[in-house]
């Protein structure tokens, strides 16, 4: 169905996410007028760190907000891995100068409130997008005026917009998936993530300059700096029966402690200084699905969650913000081709990374034998032939693809 009359209607996003921003600015490049749409009150400080490797900062070069997020990161030379169980180094990946020669883009890490932050602030120096708080996305309806109706609650209150399309940018819980039919739901992984954020000289030296990676049987931990080196962002994943649809949920040292109660003493005193941390449920959403029906399309999490195994979650939203701005030029008129399009692009490199992501998962909980093998190979493989492993995940950009 094409709407010819709605050309100078706005497109509605939901959620004002890492995802909903990024697209906010893509589709505004192409003229489209835009109303961003996020149910929370205030976009919070809440969360931990994030990977923005060169595949999604050449999307962030594009939308001009790469120099102001410099401040805010920091760029590792190494992601060093360790063993959870000897606390040996196993071996390292070679990021820093290697990778942006590489590819073109630097491979930093942030806090999440900080991208979100500079991302907020373009989008409101960008005339064209209106950010509405406290707004709900609940559906999308026809209307007999050849054009669509959104419909938010606000408050207590429920209103209609007008609209050309609604982009479902709701996170793993996403409420727009119910408009795509044939969409699976999240599903929960069976693992739990623990984040915390200490001071970077509370950490012992050897973990406060570059990306760590630490395996054990069943659990694993990560760290790295952020807020410009001088927070360390940890996180502790291990299999837990826990679920709850939340980034927010406060839990004690005590609890994680017990979690990771065979770890060696090193890690348990770091993972004993946080004074609290948050519990957040692993999900994933299966990207096999339809991401697209009518003048609706969903992107990012909602489209297609995935496990951290690779940390490509905000960087595939990313992606996802500047294929769909390349498929709704200025002068579009088949929307829900447009979008099928969009999906169709995306959707192979997106299934791509979620297997990288479940293989991930297995490889570094391995024990045993199996564990004995990784080590080895690990042992043996230099730095640059580990980086070289990913030359597919972080050698896409926004203008080609895949190169
Ligand atoms: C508060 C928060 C903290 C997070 N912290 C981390 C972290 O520290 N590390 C990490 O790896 N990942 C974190 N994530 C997830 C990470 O941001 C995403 O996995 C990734 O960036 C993909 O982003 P997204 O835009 O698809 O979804 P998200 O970034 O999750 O954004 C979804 C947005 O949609 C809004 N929303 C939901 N339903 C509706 C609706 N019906 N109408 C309007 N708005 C709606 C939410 O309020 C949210 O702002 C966090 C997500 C949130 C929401």
């Amino acid at each position: 169905m094409t709407r010819t009359g709605a050309a100078h209607q706005p497109i509605v996003i939901a959620g004002a996410g890492i995802g909903g921003l990024a697209a906010a600015l893509a589709l505004r490049q192409q003229g489209h007028e835009i109303v961003l749409m996020d149910k929370a009150n205030a976009l919070s400080e809440v969360g931990a760190g994030l990977q923005l490797s060169p595949n999604a900062c050449s999307v962030l070069d594009r939308l001009g907000v790469l120099e102001a997020l410099r401040p805010h990161v920091y760029a590792p030379d190494y992601l060093r891995i360790w063993s959870g169980k000897s606390g040996r180094q196993l071996g390292r990946v070679r990021f820093g100068d290697f990778l942006r020669q590489r590819h073109g883009f630097p491979f930093w890490v942030i806090h999440r409130a900080d991208l979100q932050r500079v991302l907020l602030e373009q989008v409101e120096q960008t005339p064209g997008i209106a950010v509405r708080l406290a707004t709900e996305v609940l559906d999308l309806e026809p209307t007999p005026y050849d054009h669509l109706s959104c419909v938010y609650r606000n408050n207590e209150t429920t209103g209609n917009l007008s609209c050309r399309a609604l982009v479902g940018a709701d996170g793993v819980w996403s409420r727009s998936r119910r408009l795509v039919p044939g969409h699976e739901n999240a599903v929960f992984s069976g693992q739990v993530a623990y984040r915390a954020t200490i001071p970077l000289e509370a950490a012992p030296e050897r973990w406060r300059k570059d990306s760590g990676l630490w395996m054990h049987r069943d659990s694993h931990l990560v760290h790295y700096p952020v807020r410009g080196g001088r927070e360390l962002n940890i996180v502790a994943l291990a299999a837990e029966a826990w679920q709850d649809e939340t980034w927010s949920t406060k839990t004690d040292t005590k609890s994680v402690l017990h979690v990771f109660r065979d770890w060696p003493a090193e890690v348990r005193t770091l993972l004993a200084q946080p004074d609290g941390w948050l519990k957040w449920a692993l999900c994933s959403v299966d990207a096999s699905g339809p991401w697209s029906h009518g003048h609706v399309t969903l992107m990012g999490d909602a489209a297609h969650a995935m496990l951290p195994y690779m940390a490509q979650g905000a960087a595939m939203a990313i992606e996802d913000a500047a294929v769909l701005g390349k498929h709704l030029p200025p002068d579009v008129t088949n929307i829900p081709a447009a979008l099928r399009a969009f999906e169709r692009e995306r959707k192979s490199r997106v299934r791509h990374i979620q297997g990288i992501a479940s293989r991930n998962a297995k490889v570094f909980h391995f024990s045993g034998v199996m564990a004995l093998a990784r080590d080895t190979v690990l042992n043996l493989s230099s730095p640059e032939t580990l980086t070289a492993r990913f030359d597919d995940v972080y050698g896409w950009t926004a203008g080609n693809g895949n190169r």
